[in-house]
């Protein structure tokens, strides 16, 4: 075989392979976002296929910035490095032998099996035929080898397609959907657990995102800042960049504190961060809203409460955490490498002005009339004017 300087890896998608007639929409998206999120690899990668598998072409030597990008990019389920030969045995056998030898040594004294498919029937060979054929092969190379079907310790694929491939490797994906198939949408970040997780799940489902986050300086500390901060670099990946809009929210909390009684003040202080992220939201074409709220976790996430906050917005307001336990939304956000950054102890404004006994069960039109006589519109229109933008690479 051809010593090449690129590498090819095979990619496979989930649910956008389920997609009918628009499902080149998202096929076209998610090249394109590997591509960007792959624009610094030296030498430049390309990208072709659709039908539910796609073949990524990049230099050698940049494996470990494609393996980054493949497993945090929405859309794909698995990745794996591949060797593609002409569709001739000895070719594909040269290719099993080259993979094979290229393992850790020790799995070479491993149960292993082959796993062959064929889409094109007039290969001579079935997919039986070709598995057999290719396992005896490697066991006469390998002595140490044997042969387990039911449990093997690794598996070497091969599929007969245009052309031969194979692979042994297996890297996983998200899953989910292309980030920006479902438009633009502003995600509102505190620097707690539940936020980064609803990002990351709504992303997930194809929105591309913004954060936004409320800074009650000297309230909340510059470290509270910069934990918000932390946590956007390290969704940054999966969101495919992000921008950062910090918001000066002292005013409004202010304003809060002078004119309404003091159970109000946690839901005025969430209705006033839903308008203004709309405000936002239209300026940078986003479409929805979304927060790590779940449902009767606290005194401001009763369905009475949800009902007022979001009742200052016509955007849809995304809650992907409503129906799920605090212990749930830890597992996630452990998973996806958030928890231990939004479990630092700085206080949120929201614990600092929170009540001693916030409204439970808020009556809408008291909590309108409350929003009404804040008379906060143009101090939230000059709280989103001044907001702070940063942008935040997918890439390392
Ligand atoms: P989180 O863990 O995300 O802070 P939480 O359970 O602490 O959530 P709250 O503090 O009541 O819940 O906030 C509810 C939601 O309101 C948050 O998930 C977030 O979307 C939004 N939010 C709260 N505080 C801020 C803030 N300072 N900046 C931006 N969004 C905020
Ligand atoms: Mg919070």
């Amino acid at each position: 075989m051809q010593e090449s300087p690129e590498s090819l890896y095979l990619i496979k998608v989930g649910e956008i392979a389920l997609k009918g007639e628009n499902r080149s929409f998202f096929e076209a998206k998610l090249r394109q976002n590997i591509r960007r999120k792959l624009r610094g690899a030296a030498g430049g990668v390309s990208i072709t296929g659709g039908n539910g598998r796609f073949l990524l072409r990049a230099p050698r030597g940049a494996e470990d910035e494609v393996r980054q990008v493949l497993s945090t990019t929405f859309g794909i389920t698995s990745y794996s490095a591949t060797l593609r030969t002409e569709k001739q045995i000895d070719e594909i056998s040269r290719a099993a032998r080259e993979l094979a030898a290229s393992l850790e040594p020790s799995l070479l004294a491993e149960s292993f099996k082959v796993e062959a498919r064929r889409s094109d029937k007039s290969f001579p060979l079935n997919s039986y035929q070709l598995a057999s054929a290719l396992g005896r092969l490697l066991l006469d190379e390998f002595p140490s080898l044997r042969v387990d079907v039911h449990g093997p310790r690794w598996i070497l694929n091969v599929e007969i397609r245009e052309k031969a491939f194979l692979y042994i490797d297996r890297g996983e994906g998200p899953g989910g959907l292309p980030v920006g198939c479902a438009g633009r949408g502003m995600l509102l970040l505190s620097g707690g657990i539940d936020s980064p997780v609803a990002g990351y799940l709504m992303a997930k489902r194809g929105l591309h995102l913004d954060a936004v986050y409320f800074h009650t300086y000297p309230y909340t500390s510059e470290q509270a800042e910069e934990k918000v901060k932390t946590l956007v670099g390290l969704l940054a990946p999966y969101l495919g960049g992000v921008n950062l809009l910090v918001v000066p929210f002292t005013p409004c909390q202010m304003r809060i504190r002078e004119r309404a009684p003091a159970e109000e003040t946690t839901l005025l202080m969430r209705a006033c961060m839903m308008r203004i992220a709309e405000i936002l939201a239209a300026r940078r074409r986003a479409g929805s809203l979304v927060t790590g709220e779940a449902l009767s976790q606290v005194a401001s996430q009763t369905p009475e409460s949800i009902r007022f906050t979001g009742s200052v917005t016509n955007l849809p307001v995304f809650r992907p955490l409503i129906g799920l336990d605090k212990e749930e939304i830890i597992a996630m956000a452990r998973r996806i490498g958030t928890f231990e950054t939004s479990i630092l102890p700085y206080d949120d404004c929201c614990a600092l002005f929170a009540p001693k006994h916030p409204l439970i069960r808020p009556d809408f039109e008291r909590m309108r009339d409350s929003f009404r006589r804040l008379e906060a519109e143009s101090l939230l229109l000059e709280a989103a004017e001044k907001a702070e933008r940063s942008f935040y690479a997918a890439g390392s």
